[in-house]
């Protein structure tokens, strides 16, 4: 077990590597550990002065800046938990988890603030904070894993977000779990430009103070930067999503990579197929991966030895977590619990859900997926998902896979559409490239790979499909199209 209390990691890791690099990025500024340490406690200090102190609840509405990152080392010095907002919500999304999350204090940009016009009575920029006097006031130099440090709120793809806090041992396990898969090298330097505000950007940044590691922080995420930051800047891991690696794929063309490249980190939802076959072609070093914002990030990962041998799946609980399916049907599927100490201890302000979501010590996470013989994981859908066809289980990934095979096809999304003899029956939702593309060419495609249960009743063509701010796409939205 661990101790409860620790040394303070940014504190110990400016001991350890005073000169070495913690933050470099492009346009802002480089930070070494030792400064980082000491810009943070200025700041702590800063804000010390407007009654911020131990478990105060300070938002932070922010692009990935330099100032981010202190602001969030300088909450963790007041023992003051950051609850970290997506810039991508709109003005009653963020009031709601402002409310929720008992904030007293928003830190954020002048354009942000001018953007979102928040209705908060305590706003500061990274500016107004730069002026303010520091308290005379000793930070603590421990911390304790029990504590909570961090809370951010789930996507909301499946109802309303829920606030989850992170406590300082959630964080830990997870740094800890990640680097016993993917190793740690001393010249490894971690591209960060998914937001901060998920906790797939967030966990670099410990991992950074724990490993004694260099992030190349982007204020945002842009395909032309990114690709020529990865071939030009020595970068050794990269954490993605889907879209970010098909528009790598695209630019990356029969181009080597550099050798410094070790790691594609691919977390928040599952790969298409053919996205996969190019990523085996070309000889990518992804390593794909299964995780939430209840679990800290990541808390299954393919490694990279099996990483080609077992394409599609996300591999296995990292050391310390533990999965196993529940309510299997005859094909294995069932809904997937995890059980580990990056498991988050419960959501914030909501008893329905905390109470629903655990269940023997197990956290339900809500998915389907299943073993294989090997005891990989393979995920398959949402539960909600699931669409139940005159007593047959149809998931929607599987069709979807197979319509995204077909050439011209850009997305698409299958849902179940309430149906008086079937119960429900698929239909689909298509972006296609050109408007040649039709259902009677895509049907003569797909019948040869799905039983004729599967096959979508009707496609409908759109422009785009509706997609939250954490850009995943909101089935429940397609139902009330198909209500209308
Ligand atoms: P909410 O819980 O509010 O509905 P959300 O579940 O989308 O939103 P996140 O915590 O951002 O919020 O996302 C976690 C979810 O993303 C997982 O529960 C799972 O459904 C999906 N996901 C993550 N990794 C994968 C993967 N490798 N394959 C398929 N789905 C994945
Ligand atoms: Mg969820």
């Amino acid at each position: 077990m661990l101790n409860e209390t620790m040394p303070h990691w940014l504190t110990k890791q400016a001991e350890l590597s005073p000169h070495k690099i913690a933050i470099e990025n492009t346009d802002d500024r480089t930070l070494s550990f030792l400064q980082l340490e000491q810009e943070s406690k200025t700041f702590a200090k800063k804000i010390a002065t407007l009654g911020i102190g131990e478990n105060a609840k300070v938002a932070i509405l922010s692009t990935n800046r330099t100032d981010m990152v202190i602001a969030i080392h300088a909450l963790s010095y007041l023992k003051a938990v950051a609850v970290l907002l997506n810039t991508r919500l709109s003005k009653q999304e963020l009031q709601y988890q402002l409310k929720q999350s008992e904030t007293t204090l928003v830190i954020t940009t002048e354009r942000l603030r001018n953007d979102k016009k928040l209705d908060f009575p305590l706003q500061k920029t990274y500016s107004d904070i730069q002026v303010l006097n520091e308290a005379e006031i000793k930070l603590p130099t421990q911390i304790n894993v029990q504590d909570p440090f961090t809370m951010m709120f789930t996507s909301g793809t499946t109802g309303n977000p829920k606030g989850v806090i992170h406590t300082y041992g959630n964080h830990w396990a997870s740094a800890i779990g990640s680097m016993l898969n993917l190793g740690l090298n001393k010249d490894d330097k971690w591209l960060l430009t998914l937001p901060i505000f998920h906790v797939g950007g967030l966990s670099i940044l410990l991992r950074s103070v724990i490993y004694g590691m260099t992030v190349f922080l982007m204020e945002k995420y842009d395909s032309n930067q990114f690709y020529e930051t990865i071939m030009e800047k020595k970068i050794t891991i990269i954490s993605l999503v889907t879209l970010m690696l098909k528009q790598f794929l695209k630019k990356v063309g029969k181009t080597p990579l550099p050798n410094h490249v070790r790691c594609f980190l691919l977390g928040g939802g599952s790969v298409p197929e053919p996205i996969l076959k190019q990523v085996a072609e070309k000889q990518i070093p992804l390593f794909q991966s299964y995780g939430m914002t209840e679990t800290s990030s990541q808390i299954v990962t393919l490694s990279a030895d099996y990483a080609f041998e077992k394409l599609g799946s996300a591999g296995k609980p990292l050391f310390q977590a533990a999965l196993k399916i529940w309510n299997q049907n005859e094909e294995g599927i069932g809904e997937i619990v995890v059980k580990g100490p990056m498991v988050m201890k419960g959501y914030v302000n909501n008893e329905q859900a905390n109470e629903s979501s655990f269940e023997d010590g197990w956290f339900k996470t809500g998915d389907l997926g299943y073993l294989d013989e090997d005891n990989f994981l393979y995920v398959v859908d949402r539960r909600t998902d699931l669409i139940i066809s005159g007593g047959e289980n149809i998931y929607p990934s599987e069709i979807e896979n197979v319509i995204l095979g077909v050439e011209g096809i850009v997305e698409v999304a299958v849902i179940g559409r309430k149906d008086e003899t079937w119960g429900q029956v698929p239909v689909a939702f298509v972006v296609r490239s050109c408007s040649d593309v039709s259902q009677q060419m895509i049907d003569e495609h797909i019948k040869i790979k799905l039983a004729s249960f599967k096959l979508p009743k009707k496609m409908y063509f759109v422009q785009s499909l509706p997609r939250n701010a954490s850009n995943k796409i909101m089935r429940h939205k397609l139902k009330d199209l198909l209500e209308e």
